[in-house]
């Protein structure tokens, strides 16, 4: 069922605009999928959270969060993975834009460089020589600290992968338990040509670009949130855990050739439950210039996980409701 899945808009557009990189099979998606039980026991373990404080208030974090970006290249070229540091800003820029309305910011702390041919080449998630070899030496700060990492190809279990051969982004959540894989390190990864403007390697043969939503979703995922279709094939009311996203399956979305919020702007794929698809939500699959918006509930889910596992305040937010 998840291989039948793959073929979504990311992922033509993501193999499109790979192709002058080399075709080694098929990219797209997002490796951080959590499995039913994880979200009910993290679900569990945040109830257990709100009901025993855990910090003094000055343990909390107020104000941008700090981020460390971590470039992994091949070379000193753009094409190497050798980002410069105006499409990182350019992505920065584009992440805090996006997270404007949650409260949250981030600031830029330092970019890092590491050459490392073979982790370039195949960054695999399943192997613990990624920690030792890259997050370990580099990842900065804890849990209140965004560390970013870029490379050119992420391989993960076949069930984070929705049966490509490289996701685009993939990222721990602020419960590590919700998507374990320790491999990551409470880090997030893009592919570095996500970023806007292909990476700074500029429009692609067939016209695609990346705009840089790859790390919004990344991103959204550290800061709590599952996929809008968490459960993927199935209509399930509370799947994502939030209330104002209704409750969608992932392949309507996945199959069109057009961008949905174009082709399609009212589909509605659990059409017994309440609400049609969130085809502009940044947690759903869907082409870049869909993807606009976190819902209230979302924001307000964010607030209280970050609050709860990462002790990180959000502006405006005052702790969750006892
Ligand atoms: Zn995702």
């Amino acid at each position: 069922m998840r291989a039948a899945l793959s073929i979504s808009s990311i992922l033509s557009c993501a193999t499109a605009a790979l192709a002058h990189l080399g075709d080694r099979g098929e990219i797209g998606g997002c490796g951080s999928i959590a499995t039913r039980d994880a979200v009910v026991l993290s679900s569990v373990k945040a109830q257990q959270l709100k009901r025993n404080a855990r910090r003094n208030a000055d343990d909390y974090h107020h104000g941008p969060i700090q981020t460390y970006w971590h470039v992994i290249h091949t070379n000193d070229t753009v094409r190497g993975g050798h980002l410069e540091s105006e499409t990182i800003d350019a992505q920065m820029d584009i992440l805090n834009t996006n997270f404007a309305p949650t409260g949250f910011s981030f600031e830029l702390g330092n970019i890092s460089y590491i050459k490392n041919d073979e982790i370039f080449a195949n960054t695999s998630v399943l192997e613990n020589s990624t920690y030792e070899a890259i997050v370990a030496p580099t990842h900065v700060g804890g849990k209140d600290t965004l560390n970013i990492y870029t490379t050119s190809w992420l391989h993960v279990a076949a069930v984070y992968s929705n049966g490509n051969d490289s996701v685009l982004g993939i990222s721990t959540m602020p419960d590590e338990e919700a998507v374990p894989i320790p491999e990551l390190g409470d880090s997030v990864f893009v592919l570095y040509f996500s970023l806007p403007g292909n990476g700074g390697l500029g429009p692609s043969k067939s016209g695609v670009e990346f705009q840089g939503t790859t790390l919004v979703h990344e991103v959204g995922h550290w800061t709590g949130l599952y996929h809008t279709f968490q459960g993927e094939s199935e209509c399930d009311a509370v799947n994502d855990e939030v209330d104002d996203t209704p409750a969608h399956t992932l392949q309507p979305h996945a199959l069109t050739d057009e961008p949905i919020c174009r082709a399609n702007p009212n589909v509605d794929s659990c059409p017994d439950l309440p609400g049609s698809d969130p085809i502009n939500n940044h947690m759903n699959y869907v082409a870049e210039e869909c993807r606009t918006e976190f819902t209230p509930g979302q924001i307000a889910r964010q607030h209280e996980q970050m609050y709860l596992f990462r002790g990180i305040v959000a502006e405006g937010y005052d702790g969750p409701e006892a």
